[in-house]
C-alpha cells in the first residue's frame, strides 16, 4: 500500500521523504522559486554536483545527493512553461511525475516529496496541473504496487493544497 497525501508546509524545512523534487529550469543551475530554497538549504556542494549534469530537458528528470537536506537525494524535473496549454504542457508535465518516480524507483527510493511543479513561474493552472500530477501518481503506483511507502506534495500555500487535496479525494 503506497499512501498519497498533501501537506502544508516548505519542503526544505523538516524531513518528508527520501526523495524530494525540486522544480528546477533546465540547465539545474538554481533558479527562484523553491529551486532556490532547495539551493539554499543543501548548501554549496549541491550545485557543484549540479553543474555536472549537463543540464536537463523539459519533461526529464535527474538526481543528485542531498547535502545539509533533511533528506537522501533531490530529484530534478523541468516542468513545462504554460503557453495557453496547446504547447503540449500537459503530455510534458506528465512525463515530469513519470520520469521523477521512474528514477526514484531505479535508486530504490521508497518515499518522494513533490512541490506543484510548474505553477510558480511557469504559469501551469493550479487545478490542470493537480489533476495531471494526481492522475500520474496514481497511475505509476497502480503499474508498481510494491514500489514506494508514500508519495506526497508539500504545497507552499493554502489555496494550492486545497486544490491538490480536492483532487486526491476524487476517486
Ligand atoms: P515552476 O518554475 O516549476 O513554476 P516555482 O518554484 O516557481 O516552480 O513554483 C512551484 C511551486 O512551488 C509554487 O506553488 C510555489 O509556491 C512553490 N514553492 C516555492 N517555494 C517552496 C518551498 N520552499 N517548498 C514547497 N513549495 C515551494
Amino acid at each position: 500500500m503506497t499512501v498519497i497525501r498533501t501537506e502544508l508546509g516548505d519542503i526544505t524545512a523538516k524531513h518528508y521523504a527520501d526523495a524530494i523534487v525540486n522544480a528546477a529550469n533546465e540547465s539545474l543551475l538554481g533558479g527562484g522559486g523553491v529551486d532556490g530554497a532547495i539551493h539554499r538549504a543543501a548548501g554549496p556542494e549541491l550545485l557543484a554536483e549540479c553543474r555536472m549534469l549537463n543540464g536537463c530537458k523539459t519533461g526529464q528528470a535527474k538526481i543528485t545527493k542531498a547535502y545539509r537536506l533533511p533528506c537522501n537525494y533531490v530529484i530534478y524535473t523541468v516542468g513545462p512553461v504554460w503557453h495557453g496549454g496547446t504547447h503540449s504542457e500537459a503530455e510534458l508535465l506528465t512525463s515530469c511525475y513519470r520520469h521523477s518516480l521512474e528514477l526514484a524507483m531505479e535508486y530504490g527510493i521508497r518515499s518522494v516529496a513533490f512541490p506543484s511543479i510548474s505553477t510558480g513561474v511557469y504559469s501551469y493552472p493550479v487545478q490542470q496541473a493537480a489533476e495531471i500530477a494526481v492522475q500520474t501518481v496514481r497511475a505509476v503506483v497502480e503499474e508498481h504496487p510494491e514500489a514506494f511507502d508514500e508519495i506526497l506534495w508539500v504545497l507552499f500555500d493554502e489555496r494550492t493544497k486545497l486544490v491538490y487535496a480536492g483532487e486526491l479525494q476524487k476517486c
